[in-house]
């Protein structure tokens, strides 16, 4: 069924961990009369007031689903399908990292337009972080908890021993996008890792201003200092606890910058 999208209507996006689980759920979509627009072999859009009932159908047949999120079509226009038309899923065996697998997928909770996920590594990738640690600007590891951090524009990205995280990433084709240019900055790196100088340096190099800009900005008091960049100095320090921020932690508009800075506070070791 291809589904004619209405730009005054709802919907919502629902994506699939790989291109079998997806190619199933449409052909029993397909089979069961449901309307869908097709994305890609690992997503689709569906309306929103069918939402509950075609992931009913399709996980009632044992299809695995990664997650869903509103579909907001005045966003994209017809770059979104444009986009996803043109993004060819990527195929690699024998490399050092064969697939990220995204397993979870859900707006962010602060900003809809955006999403976050979590994808899981077809293999442990422990013993390469140092070497990334010392190929991506700006990175940030910690060896004991085994994790990298990094920016990439709005984007955070937390690489563990056996997953990643990706926080405020533009929308599915995005996320896809990045998961790819991650597993090839792994093999890159892995296979020149003999030429590379691994760097086990936990040096944070995360800047008080960039967790200022992660804060509500409001220089309320509340956490006992003067402004929220002071805050920002305090915590980076270890001096100051994350929780201390009474808005970050209340108040549900900052509910996703309070995961980031979580995960961000975590990978730091502060
Ligand atoms: S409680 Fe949070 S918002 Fe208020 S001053 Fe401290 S850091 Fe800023």
């Amino acid at each position: 069924m291809s589904l004619e999208i209405d730009k005054n209507k709802q919907y919502e996006i629902i994506v699939f961990p790989n291109q079998d689980e997806g190619l199933r759920a449409q052909r029993i979509l397909i089979s069961k009369g449901k309307d869908f627009k097709h994305i890609s072999t690992l997503a689709v859009v569906v309306p929103e007031e069918n939402k509950e009932l075609v992931c009913r159908v399709i996980i009632n047949e044992n299809v695995l689903v990664s997650g869903r999120y509103p579909f907001l079509y005045h966003d994209y226009e017809e770059d979104f399908f444009k986009r996803a038309k043109e993004y060819k899923v990527s195929e690699s065996s024998g490399e050092f990292l064969n697939s990220i697998t995204l397993c979870y997928v859900a707006p962010c909770m602060a900003d809809e337009k955006k999403i976050r996920l979590i994808g899981y590594f077809n293999r442990d990738i422990t013993e390469i972080l140092p070497y990334l640690n010392a190929v991506i600007k700006g990175a940030s590891y910690n060896n004991g908890a085994s994790t990298l951090t990094y920016a990439k524009e709005r984007r955070l990205i937390n690489l563990y021993n056996i997953k990643i995280t990706i926080a405020k990433a533009d929308d599915i084709i995005d996320a896809w996008l990045i998961l790819d240019e991650v597993k090839k900055l792994v093999n890159n790196t892995y296979s020149s890792r003999d030429t590379i100088k691994p760097n086990y340096e936990e040096k944070v190099k995360v800047t008080a201003l960039q967790i200022y800009g992660w804060l509500p900005k409001t220089n309320c008091r509340a956490c006992g200092e003067a402004t929220c960049l002071a805050f920002a100095c305090r915590l980076l320090q270890g001096e100051q606890k994350l929780s201390k921020c009474v808005p970050l932690s209340t108040e549900s508009k900052f509910a996703e910058n309070k995961i980031i800075m979580q995960e961000m506070a975590e990978a730091l070791g502060v």
